[in-house]
């Protein structure tokens, strides 16, 4: 994904090279909402449940809950899709770790 833009064809995707990201460790997720199992929807304002709650802040709460950090409440860049499990968002720490045969990081 790194070489789209530079070496291979297409639009800049990522500044990140392979393993310089959280989401490469599976402790970074982006997400979109699907409405009615059909569209995709990053509208971060749109109550589609009538609950007078966005639903964006909705999951926003749930990921809270489990210990996850939300993009949205960065201060220099707000990365509204974005969502991070506290303790582990630092990709220097986590390439440093042991990997297991298949590349997986070992974390006991
Ligand atoms: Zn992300």
């Amino acid at each position: 994904m790194y070489a789209q833009g530079r070496t291979a064809p297409g639009k800049k995707i990522t500044n990140a090279k392979g393993g310089q990201s959280i989401h490469n460790y599976g402790f970074a997720v982006d997400i979109c909402l699907i409405i009615e199992g059909k569209t995709a929807s990053w509208d971060t304002k749109k109550d589609w449940d009538n609950d007078k709650i966005a639903d964006w802040y909705e999951c926003v709460k749930i990921f809270a809950l489990y210990g996850w950090e939300w993009g949205g409440n960065w201060k220099t860049f707000k990365d509204m899709p974005h969502f991070e499990k506290g303790n582990f968002n630092s990709w220097r720490k986590l390439s440093k770790l042991k990997k297991d045969k298949n590349g997986y990081i070992i974390l006991s």
